[in-house]
C-alpha cells in the first residue's frame, strides 16, 4: 500500500554518539507502522573537535564521546564525539534488511563541516554508505582564535541574527566546497533554539543570504534537505524552487523510534504545494514538478 508519504532521509540509531536511547530496529518498526517507503539512517560522523564547558558537557544524557579537561582560555576543554563503528553498523543493517523486507533501509552518515575533513570522510565513505548528508554544527568560539564550538554553545557569544547569518556563512563555505556530500542537512538548525524574545523567524532579514547558498547548493547539484523537527520554513522551499533545485529530500531527524517520519503528512503536502512531488520510485527523492 502506497500511503505517498516520503522516505525518511535523516534518522539516528543507536550508532550515534547522541542517541542514547536510538534503536535501529525500533525505528524500522516504526517506519513501517506509519507507511513510510524508506528509511536512511544517517548517523553523525564527526571530526571536528569543539570547545565544550568546564565540567563536560551532558554526561548524564548519555553522550558518547572523549572530552578532554586541558582547561583553555574561558575555562573548557576539547570534545569529540565518539566514532561510527561502522562494521557493527553495517551488521546491524543487514540483520535489519531481513526483519523487515517490506522496507527500503538505507545506510548513511550525517557528517559536520564536511569540508574540513574532506580525506578523512573518504576514507569512512569508501566503506559504503547510500546517503550523505554534510550539517554544520558549529561556529567560531569569539573567545579562542582558531577553535569551534557546538551552534547551541555559541547563543551567550553572539545575538540571535548574528549568530544564524554566521551559521549561513559556514553553510555557504560548505556548499560551495566540492567535500562529498550529496546532501543539505538542517539549513535551519539554529531557529531550533531562536529566543522568542528575538522576534518571530528571521527568514525574511536572511532572504538574499540564504538565496545565494541555494543558488550555490543547485548548481553543485546537491538536495536540499527539508528537516522536520521544527519543520523548515516553506519560504525556503519556495526560494529553492526559484534557485532551480532539482531535488529535495525530507528528513526527522529523530534520536529515537518514535520521531520517525514526525510531521511528515502535513510538511509533505506543503512541500508538494511548493513545487515538489514524488518520482517514479516512492522511495527516492522527490523531484520538480
Ligand atoms: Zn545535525
Ligand atoms: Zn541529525
Amino acid at each position: 500500500m502506497d500511503s505517498g508519504l516520503p522516505a525518511d532521509d535523516h534518522t539516528h540509531t543507536q550508532f550515534s554518539w547522541d542517541a542514547a536511547f536510538g534503536d535501529m530496529e525500533g525505528s524500522c518498526r516504526r517506519a513501517v507502522d506509519v507507511g513510510l517507503p524508506a528509511v536512511a539512517f544517517t548517523e553523525h560522523l564527526d571530526f571536528t573537535v569543539w570547545n565544550a564547558p568546564t565540567g563536560g558537557w551532558n554526561w548524564d544524557e548519555g553522550i558518547r564521546g572523549t572530552y578532554d579537561d586541558a582547561v583553555g582560555p574561558g575555562g573548557h576543554g576539547h570534545f569529540r564525539g565518539a566514532p561510527l563503528d561502522v562494521d557493527a553498523y553495517h551488521a546491524e543493517i543487514a540483520r535489519c534488511r531481513d526483519l523487515f523486507p517490506e522496507l527500503t533501509i538505507r545506510s548513511g552518515v550525517e557528517v559536520s563541516e564536511v569540508h574540513w575533513h574532506a580525506e578523512d570522510v573518504q576514507a569512512v565513505l569508501s566503506r559504503g554508505f547510500d546517503r550523505v548528508v554534510g550539517s554544520v554544527h558549529t561556529l567560531d568560539d569569539l573567545r579562542v582564535p582558531g577553535e569551534v564550538l557546538l551552534v547551541d554553545h555559541a547563543e551567550d557569544q553572539r545575538q540571535p541574527l548574528d549568530l544564524f547569518e554566521a551559521y549561513l556563512r559556514q553553510v555557504e563555505d560548505m556548499v560551495a566546497s566540492d567535500a562529498p556530500f550529496e546532501v543539505l542537512g538542517h539549513v535551519d538548525f539554529p531557529l531550533r533554539h531562536w529566543p522568542a524574545t528575538a522576534g518571530p523567524s528571521p527568514w525574511g532579514r536572511v532572504e538574499e543570504q540564504t538565496r545565494h547558498v541555494l543558488g550555490l547548493l543547485a548548481a553543485s547539484g546537491r538536495v536540499l534537505e527539508v528537516n522536520t523537527s521544527i519543520p523548515l520554513d516553506l519560504r525556503v522551499v519556495h526560494w529553492w524552487h526559484e534557485a532551480g533545485g532539482a531535488a529535495v529530500s525530507f528528513g526527522s531527524d529523530a534520536h529515537e523510534p518514535d520521531r520517525v517520519g514526525r510531521r511528515f503528512r502535513e510538511v509533505s503536502r506543503a512541500v508538494a504545494a511548493a513545487g515538489f512531488a514524488v518520482s517514479g520510485d516512492p522511495t527516492a527523492f522527490w523531484g520538480r514538478r
